[in-house]
């Protein structure tokens, strides 16, 4: 068992228990997990990895074969919509919910755009058929010009306005004509995509991206927010601690909810931009938008944790983490507040493929939890996969720590 009764009675959860964790793993597939993240803890091989991948499916060269067999099939649930039914029925069996996500990055143009927000209906509308998809998630990027978005951005920035929405409704004014106008079709996407998902009972959750897009990102999300969160979430905005300037962006968001009388959805997470965020800002000599040191970034991120939690009244939070320490705080924060563990605004996440220690041991305690699960063709979802490399190479501990995991529980099968 997972749960263990401490002195006080309440129970305490450990996320060391590999029984639960790879429960629905077959030995064959613990054994290629094991391969996969011995290879990512090799910082070399990332990193010819993550330049050698894309330019190899550029230039067309046979690699999709080994991408798929490798690194796809612990990331990524398959590459179409269909094909992530298995995965998505197995996980259920263990109460593990899905945040379908799909995961088609960096395509540019009206048409993309146009059909990009067509397949993101499409998930929400089959989402709607599955008993355990409760949440799908969105990239702006997925239907509006990045370019587009850095201008508003900027133009934001350079706006003097008392909030926000009002630096964004400014800025819109300063657009050209063509550009307001392509700017009213990426509103327009926005908007159905917000309609069938309060049609369909489906939650979205936006994503956060690069800091110098954010701001429209933020701006458009708040006020779909002011407009369908009425006693309900259909959408959430992802709150990226690794910031500096996020903890406060999460207080202010609480108040304009509190204020306007809507519920504001926060998925909290650290942050996955964090060498390009800083690189850009050196190159380009302004101050680095991310925390001084992880210590920060997990200060902040805890700390937000316990601001929602102490406001739920208002606040509908995810806590989309592979953290121990936050995880267990969440929960510790929730046991302390006498609030049942599935309490209806408290949700956790990790990405497919990783930290199943922590998912599945929250699943058993019974928690609302899930895998955040993208789909795509192989060739489209790989800056996804190149991010998961880095993030599993990069970030010190995780990759020893899933190693370590899988080695104890492929000792204890006797394999
Ligand atoms: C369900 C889900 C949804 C997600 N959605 C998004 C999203 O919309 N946008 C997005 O950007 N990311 C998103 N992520 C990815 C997420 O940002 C990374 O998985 C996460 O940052 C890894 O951190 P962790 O919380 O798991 O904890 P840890 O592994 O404890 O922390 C690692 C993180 O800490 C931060 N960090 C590391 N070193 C330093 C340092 N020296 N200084 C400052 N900070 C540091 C970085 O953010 C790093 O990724 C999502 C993750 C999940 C699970």
């Amino acid at each position: 068992m997972s749960v263990t009764f401490a002195v006080h009675m309440k129970p305490t959860l450990s996320f060391d228990n590999t029984t639960i964790a790879f429960a629905s793993k077959s030995n064959e597939e613990l054994k290629q997990a094991h391969w996969l993240f011995g290879l990512m803890g090799k910082p070399w091989i990332v990193q010819l990895g993550t330049r050698l991948a894309p330019w190899s499916i550029k230039a067309g060269l046979p690699v999709k074969g080994i991408i798929r067999k490798t690194i796809f099939r612990q990331f990524v649930g398959g590459e179409t919509l269909e094909q992530t039914a298995p995965v998505v029925a197995r996980l259920a069996k263990s109460n593990v919910q899905v945040i379908l996500d799909y995961g088609v990055e960096g395509k540019e143009g009206e048409e993309a755009f146009e059909t990009g927000c067509q397949e993101f209906i499409r998930v929400i509308e089959y989402a709607a058929t599955q008993p355990n998809i409760p949440y799908m998630s969105v990239k702006v990027t997925g239907f509006a010009r990045f370019a587009l978005l850095e201008k508003i951005d900027d133009l934001m920035e350079r706006t003097p306005a008392p909030s926000l929405v009002k630096k964004y409704e400014a800025a819109l004014q300063q657009l050209p004509a063509q550009e307001q106008e392509e700017w009213r079709r990426v509103s327009e996407r926005m908007l159905r995509i917000c309609e069938a998902a309060a049609r369909a009972e489906v939650a979205v959750l936006v994503d956060a991206e690069e800091t110098w897009i954010q701001d429209p990102v933020d701006a458009l999300t708040m006020v779909m927010m002011d407009r369908y969160n009425k006693g309900r979430v259909v959408l959430f905005n992802t709150i990226q601690l690794y910031r500096h300037d996020r903890l406060a962006f999460l207080k202010d968001s609480y108040e304009a909810a509190r204020q306007r009388d809507f519920i504001l959805g926060a998925k909290l997470v650290r942050g996955a931009y964090m060498e390009k965020e800083r690189k850009r800002a050196q190159e380009r000599g302004y101050p680095s938008p991310i925390q001084p040191s992880k210590e920060a970034s997990d200060r902040d991120y805890n700390d937000a944790v316990h601001f929602c939690i102490e406001h739920l009244d208002v606040i509908s939070v995810i806590i989309a983490s592979h953290n121990d320490r936050s995880n267990l705080l969440g929960v510790e924060l929730l046991q302390k507040k006498d609030l049942p563990l599935d309490h209806p605004h408290v949700h956790f996440s990790q990405l497919f493929g990783m930290s199943d220690n922590i998912t599945f041991n929250l699943a058993e305690a019974g928690c609302s939890v899930s895998k955040y699960l993208p789909f795509g063709p192989i060739g489209d979802v790989v800056p996804y996969l190149m991010r998961r490399a880095q993030e599993n190479t990069s970030v010190g501990g995780q990759t020893g720590r899933e190693l370590l995991l899988l080695k104890r529980e492929m000792q204890r099968r006797g394999m």
